[in-house]
C-alpha cells in the first residue's frame, strides 16, 4: 500500500498542478471516492521548462489510492512560490520590486505593459507570480527603475 500510495502521489502531482488543479464541489477522491485528506509535501512546478520545487506544500490526498489534488488557491499558491523561487534563483526582480518601479512613475499595469511593448495583461501576470519576466525584460525594468530618464525615451518610442 506504501507503494501504491507513493506511486500515486508522484504520478498525479505534476499532471494536477499542470492543469492549475481540479476544483471538487465535495471531498471525494475522483478515482475511489474515499474522502481526501489535507497534506502537505513537495510538489514542483514548471517555470519556464525548469521545474522548481515548492516545499510543505499544501493538497488534498486520499488515503486509500494515492490520489492527489489540488484545489485552485493550493495550486496558485504553488504556482505563486515556484515563480519566486525561480526569480531567487536567477537573481530576477520579484514581484513586490515590479510593482514599486511601476507605481513610482505612476504607471497603470497596462500602461507599463504597453510601454515594453507586451501584452496588455503581461505586468499584472508577473506582479501576481503567474508568471515570469525573461532575463532581457528584467534587464529593462531595471533600466527603468534606475535611470528614470531611460522611462521618457521608451514613452517617446512605443509604436
Ligand atoms: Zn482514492
Amino acid at each position: 500500500m506504501t507503494n501504491s500510495k507513493k506511486s500515486g502521489v508522484n504520478k498525479q502531482s505534476s499532471s494536477a498542478v499542470r492543469g492549475r488543479g481540479v476544483i471538487l464541489p465535495i471531498d471525494a477522491c475522483p478515482s475511489c471516492g474515499k474522502a481526501l485528506r489535507e497534506k502537505r509535501s513537495t510538489l514542483s512546478f514548471p517555470v519556464n521548462g525548469e521545474n522548481i520545487k515548492v516545499k510543505k506544500a499544501r493538497h488534498l490526498s486520499c488515503p486509500d489510492c494515492g490520489e492527489m489534488v489540488l484545489l485552485e488557491e493550493q495550486a496558485r499558491y504553488v504556482q505563486r512560490e515556484a515563480v519566486n523561487t525561480y526569480r531567487d534563483k536567477y537573481r530576477l526582480l520579484s514581484a513586490e520590486e515590479i510593482r514599486s518601479v511601476r507605481e513610482r512613475f505612476g504607471l497603470t499595469q497596462a500602461e507599463l505593459s504597453k510601454i515594453l511593448r507586451l501584452g496588455p495583461n503581461t505586468i499584472s501576470r508577473w506582479e501576481m507570480g503567474r508568471n515570469v519576466q525573461t532575463a532581457a525584460m528584467d534587464v529593462l525594468l531595471r533600466l527603468i527603475r534606475d535611470l528614470p530618464e531611460s522611462l521618457e525615451y521608451l514613452r517617446k518610442n512605443v509604436a
